[in-house]
C-alpha cells in the first residue's frame, strides 16, 4: 500500500499549524495596513486561518529587502558550488516536510491528498534540485575574436524578479520559477494566488533553514490587483515571472511598458486539442488518457486536453468509452487517499465553471454526462467529470478555456481539418495526437502551433524538457535547462589584448 494510502490525513490535518503571515527579509510579519484575507477551504468551504493582506506598502518592503540582499553579493555572487548545496539542503527540506506541504496543498485548493503527495511535492523537490545540480556546470563563453583581443560572454543575474504564479499547482508552479531564478543569483518575490498561500508561505521558512539568507527569498501573499499590481509596478523589479491566466497576462505587458520596461515571462492560458485518427491503437487505452488528460486536477491544468478532436468514423464509440471513466471520477474529499477528482478552488470559479455548462447546452451540444453541482451538502465546490458531445469548433465550449472538468467532443473529417481546427484558437500550449502512422504524425507535429506536442502519449514531460506556448499562451519557457535563459542577462566583456 502506498504512503499515501496509509496515512490518516484527517488526523494529520488536525494537528497543522498554518504561517499565514508575509515572509519579509528571513521573518514573518503582518501586512503593514493590518489587513488580512479567508483563506478557504474548498472542500467544506469553512475558512481555514487568515492571511496577511499585502498591498504596495508590503511590496515596497519586500523589495527593497530582496534589492539589499541582491546588492550584498550574499547570494548573487555566492560560487555557484554552495548555492547548489543550499538549494540541494532545500529540496530535501521540501521532502522532509512533504506530508505537511502536501495536506496544506490539498485544504488549500481542494486537490486530492493522493496527487499533492504523490505529484506535487515531490515534483517541486525535484525541480529545486535540478537547478541546484545544474547551476555550476553551466559555463559562459568566449567569443571568436582575432588574436588581439578576449571576448567574454557573460550571463548575469537579473536582479530582483517578482514570480506571480496561480493556485492549480501552488507550490510546483512556484518552484518552476524560483529553482532557475535562485540557481542564476537572483533574489525573489514571490506572490501565490490568493486562494492558496499556504505551501509559498511554509517553505520560504524552509529555504532560510536551508543556508538561503534572509531577503533572498519574499513572499507576500494578497490579491492581485493590489499585490500583484504593485510589482508589476514597481520601479525595483527587473523582471516578472508570471504563471496564469491570458488576460492577467497582458496586464503584466502593461504595467511593464508603464513602469520601468521590466522584462516579462509569460506562462498563460490554453485549449489544447486532443486528437484521435481512425487508425490510432487501442482506443481503450487512448480513452484512459482522454479522460486523465482533462479530469486530472479537476481540470483545473493548463494543458488540460480540453477539446477531444476525434475522427468522425469513431466518434461515438470513441466519446461513450471516456464517458465509461466518469462513475471512478466522481468527487469526493480530497483528503480522502482514494479520491481522484476533487474540489474546485472557490466558489467563484465553480459558478464560472457551471456556467459554461449552461452555454454548452444552450448553443447546442449534447451532454453526455455530468453537468450539475455535486455534494453540496459538504459547503464545497464539486463538479463532477461533465462531456459534450457534437461540440462545433465555433461554440463557446471549444473556444474558451473552461479550467474545470468539461470536456468538449469536436467531430473532424481527415487531418487537414483536424489541424485547421486545432490551429484555431488564440491559444497555442499543448497538443496531442494518436497516430499508428508516422508520417501523419510528423506532418501534424510541423504543423500544428503549440508549444508541447504529445504523440501517442497525453502529459508526458518531465523537468529536463521545456514547457510554454505559443500565441497568447504566453511567451519564456519554464523548465530545463532553457529556463535559466530568462534569469540572466548577456554582458560582453571585451579586452584589447
Ligand atoms: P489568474 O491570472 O487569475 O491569476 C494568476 C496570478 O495573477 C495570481 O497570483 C493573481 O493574484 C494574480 N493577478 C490576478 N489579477 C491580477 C492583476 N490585475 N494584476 C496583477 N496580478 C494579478 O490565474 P489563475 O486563475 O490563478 O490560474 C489559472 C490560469 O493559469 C489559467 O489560465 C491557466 O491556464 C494558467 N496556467 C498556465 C500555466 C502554464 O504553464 N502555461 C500553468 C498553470 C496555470
Amino acid at each position: 500500500m502506498s504512503a499515501a494510502l496509509k496515512t490518516d490525513w484527517h488526523d494529520q490535518a488536525r494537528r497543522l499549524d498554518y504561517r499565514n503571515q508575509a515572509f519579509i527579509d528571513g521573518r514573518y510579519v503582518p501586512a503593514a495596513g493590518g489587513k488580512t484575507f479567508d483563506c478557504v477551504s474548498p472542500a467544506t468551504g469553512q475558512v481555514l486561518t487568515k492571511v496577511a493582506a499585502c498591498e504596495s506598502e508590503d511590496v515596497d518592503r519586500a523589495v527593497a529587502s530582496a534589492r539589499k540582499a541582491f546588492e550584498s553579493g550574499v547570494w548573487s555572487r555566492m560560487a555557484p558550488r554552495d548555492r547548489k548545496r543550499v538549494l540541494q539542503r532545500f529540496a530535501q527540506l521540501i521532502l522532509d516536510h512533504a506530508t505537511e506541504l502536501a495536506l496544506l496543498e490539498t485544504l488549500d485548493m481542494g486537490k486530492p491528498i493522493r496527487d499533492s503527495s504523490s505529484i506535487d511535492i515531490p515534483l517541486s523537490a525535484r525541480c529545486i534540485a535540478y537547478y541546484a545540480e545544474a547551476i555550476d556546470k553551466v559555463y559562459d563563453q568566449v567569443a571568436p575574436t582575432a588574436d588581439n583581443a578576449l571576448a567574454l560572454v557573460l550571463r548575469e543575474p537579473l536582479g530582483v524578479i517578482a514570480a506571480v504564479v496561480p493556485w492549480n499547482f501552488p507550490l510546483m508552479m512556484a518552484c518552476w520559477k524560483l529553482g532557475p531564478a535562485l540557481a542564476t543569483g537572483n533574489s525573489v518575490v514571490l506572490k501565490p494566488a490568493e486562494q492558496s498561500p499556504l505551501t509559498a508561505l511554509r517553505v520560504a521558512e524552509l529555504a532560510v533553514e536551508a543556508g538561503l539568507p534572509a531577503g533572498v527569498l519574499n513572499v507576500v501573499p494578497g490579491f492581485g490587483e493590489t499585490a500583484g499590481q504593485a510589482l508589476g509596478r514597481h520601479m525595483d523589479v527587473d523582471m516578472v515571472t508570471f504563471t496564469g491566466s491570458t488576460e492577467v497576462g497582458k496586464y503584466f505587458m502593461k504595467y511593464s511598458g508603464e513602469s520601468n520596461l521590466k522584462r516579462v515571462s509569460l506562462e498563460c492560458g490554453g485549449k489544447t486539442p486532443h486528437i484521435v485518427m481512425p487508425d490510432a491503437e487501442n482506443l481503450d487505452r487512448i480513452a484512459a488518457e482522454a479522460a486523465g488528460g482533462i479530469f486530472f486536477n479537476q481540470g483545473e491544468v493548463c494543458n488540460a486536453g480540453s477539446r477531444l478532436l476525434v475522427h468522425e468514423s469513431i466518434k461515438d464509440e470513441f466519446v461513450a468509452k471516456v464517458a465509461a471513466y466518469a462513475p471512478e471520477l466522481q468527487p469526493g474529499d480530497p483528503l480522502d487517499p482514494t479520491t481522484k477528482l476533487g474540489a474546485l478552488v472557490e466558489r467563484r470559479h465553480m459558478e464560472r465553471v457551471l456556467g459554461y455548462i449552461d452555454r454548452g447546452r444552450s448553443e447546442g451540444a449534447r451532454l453526455v454526462v455530468g453537468g450539475e453541482r455535486v455534494r453540496q451538502e459538504t459547503g464545497g465546490y464539486y463538479v463532477p467529470p461533465t462531456i459534450f458531445a457534437d461540440v462545433t469548433p465555433g461554440m463557446t465550449i471549444a473556444r474558451e478555456e473552461i479550467f474545470g472538468p468539461v470536456l468538449s467532443a469536436i467531430p473532424f473529417k481527415d487531418l487537414d481539418d483536424a489541424i485547421r481546427i486545432a490551429n484555431d484558437s488564440i491559444y497555442g500550449l499543448g497538443a496531442a495526437l494518436w497516430t499508428r502512422d508516422i508520417t501523419t504524425a510528423h506532418r501534424a507535429a510541423r504543423r500544428i502551433r503549440a508549444g508541447i506536442l504529445y504523440v501517442n502519449t497525453y502529459d508526458s514531460d518531465d523537468i529536463t524538457t521545456p514547457f510554454g506556448g505559443f500565441k497568447q499562451s504566453g511567451f519564456g519557457r519554464d523548465k530545463s535547462l532553457h529556463a535559466l535563459d530568462k534569469y540572466t542577462d548577456l554582458k560582453t566583456v571585451w579586452i584589447g589584448l
